[in-house]
C-alpha cells in the first residue's frame, strides 16, 4: 500500500530501547505482547525487533496471531491466551504454540487435539484472581481433580491484574494472595509450572512483587504510559513512543468568520481563517467524537474543528498559516517538539492511549525506520 496520503511511522529502535529499559528495571524474562497487530504497530516487524532487543517470549490473544508469527519463521516461545472453543487447537499444538487454559471445556478440546496428533500440548493454566474475566474460578477445584492434567505439559500458570495502574490499591494485594494460594493448590497435586506470571506493563513498572517469573509487556514496549494520570507521561517513565501518525493535507482554503464546518454544522469559525483538510478519518481510527485534539505542522498545533468524517477531518490552521495542500502533518507522535501525543488524543475522547493506537485501521501503511 502506498503511503501517499497517510502513514504510521514506527520507530523500531524506540521499541528496542523500551524493552531494554524494562528488562533492566525488572531483571526477569520479558514476554513482548504483540496482540492486535502489535497494538497497531505491525505484528511481524515488531515481534522480530522485540526478540532482537532481548524479549524471550511473545504473547498474543488469538490463535491466528500466533500462527502468523510461526509462519514468519519466528521460533521463540509464544503464548496465545484467547483460543476460544472451536479454535484450531491442532494447528497451535503442531506449531508448538503454548495455549492458555481458562476452562474445562477448552482443556477438553486441547486434550482431544493433542491426542489426535499424538503430541503433548504446552499449556499455561489461567486463573481468575479477582478480575472476573479470563481464567478458572468456579471450576477450579474440579479442574484440580483431573488426572489427565498429566497428559499435557504445564509450562506456566498466570493471572491478570484488574487495577495494576493503581499502585496502592488493596485489590492488587488480594489478587497476589489469591494467585499464591492457587499456585499452592496446584502444587499440592504435584504440578509446579516452570513459569508463574502475573504482571502487565503497569505492574512490571511499579510492583516488584508482581514480576515473578516473567513480565508480560504490552503498552510500555510501544513507549506509552499504562496510565497517564496515575503513572505519568511516557517521558516521565523514560519510555519512547514508537508510533508517529502522519497524514497529508488534502487542501487548504480560506473561509470567512461564521462559516459552518462539517456534518451537522458541528462548528463555526469565529474569524476569517485558513482551514486544512486532513486526509484521514474515523475509518482510519481517528475518533469521531474527538475534541481538543488536532495536528502539528510548522511548529504549531492546529486544532480540529467540526466533526471527524469517515476519511477526512478539518483543522483550523489560523489566518496567518503558510502551509499548503500536500504537506505532511503530524496527528500524534512523541510530543517532543510540541505536537499532540496518543495520550492527548485519548484524553480528547475520554479513552486510553491503547485504544488510540490499536484502532489505526488497515488502510494506513506502517512504515519502519
Ligand atoms: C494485553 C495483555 C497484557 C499486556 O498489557 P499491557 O497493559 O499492555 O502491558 C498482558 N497480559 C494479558 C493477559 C493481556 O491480555
Amino acid at each position: 500500500m502506498s503511503a501517499y496520503r497517510a502513514r504510521a511511522v514506527v520507530d523500531l529502535a524506540a521499541i528496542s530501547a523500551n524493552i531494554k529499559l524494562i528488562q533492566s528495571t525488572c531483571s526477569v524474562p520479558v514476554m513482548a505482547v504483540v496482540k492486535a497487530d502489535a497494538y497497531g504497530h505491525g505484528l511481524i516487524p515488531v515481534a522480530k525487533a522485540a526478540i532482537s532487543a532481548g524479549a524471550t517470549w511473545l504473547g498474543v490473544a488469538l490463535p491466528e496471531e500466533a500462527i502468523a508469527l510461526r509462519k514468519a519463521g519466528i521460533t521463540a516461545p509464544i503464548l496465545a491466551w484467547l483460543a476460544s472453543p472451536g479454535a484450531p487447537f491442532n494447528e497451535l499444538i503442531a506449531h508448538d504454540i503454548d495455549i492458555a487454559i481458562p476452562s474445562i471445556a477448552i482443556f477438553t478440546e486441547v486434550l482431544a487435539a493433542a491426542n489426535a496428533l499424538k503430541k503433548k500440548a504446552r499449556i499455561h493454566i489461567e486463573v481468575d484472581t479477582g478480575m472476573s474475566r479470563g481464567g478458572f474460578r468456579d471450576e477450579w477445584n474440579t479442574f484440580l481433580e483431573r488426572s489427565d492434567l498429566r497428559d499435557v505439559e504445564v509450562i506456566g500458570i498466570f493471572s491478570h491484574f484488574a487495577r495494576a495502574d493503581e499502585a496502592d490499591s488493596d485489590f492488587n494485594l488480594q489478587q497476589k494472595k489469591r494467585f499464591a494460594e492457587m499456585v499452592t493448590e496446584l502444587g499440592a497435586r504435584g504440578i509446579s509450572p516452570q513459569i508463574q506470571h502475573l504482571a502487565n506493563s503497569a505492574a512490571a513498572l511499579q510492583d516488584q512483587d508482581a514480576r515473578m517469573g516473567m513480565v508480560r509487556i504490552g503498552i510500555a514496549m510501544y513507549g506509552l504510559s499504562p496510565d497517564y494520570e496515575r503513572m505519568g507521561s511516557s517521558k516521565s517513565l523514560k519510555l519512547q513512543p514508537a508510533m508517529c501518525l502522519e497524514a497529508r493535507l488534502h487542501l487548504v482554503k480560506v473561509v470567512d468568520a461564521g462559516s459552518s464546518v462539517g456534518y451537522g454544522s458541528g462548528a463555526q469559525t469565529t474569524r476569517k481563517t485558513k482551514l486544512g483538510v486532513v486526509a484521514m478519518g474515523y475509518a482510519d481510527g481517528i475518533p469521531r467524537m474527538a475534541k481538543n485534539a488536532g495536528i502539528f505542522i510548522d511548529g504549531k498545533r492546529a486544532p480540529l474543528i467540526g466533526r471527524v468524517s469517515m476519511d477526512q477531518f478539518v483543522v483550523d490552521l489560523g489566518p496567518d498559516a503558510t502551509v499548503k495542500g500536500g504537506e505532511w502533518v503530524c496527528i500524534f507522535g512523541n510530543g517532543d517538539s510540541g505536537g499532540y501525543t496518543a495520550d492527548d488524543w485519548a484524553a480528547a475522547v475520554s479513552s486510553i492511549n491503547y485504544e488510540i493506537v490499536t484502532r489505526i485501521g488497515p488502510r494506513v501503511p506502517r512504515i519502519y525506520k
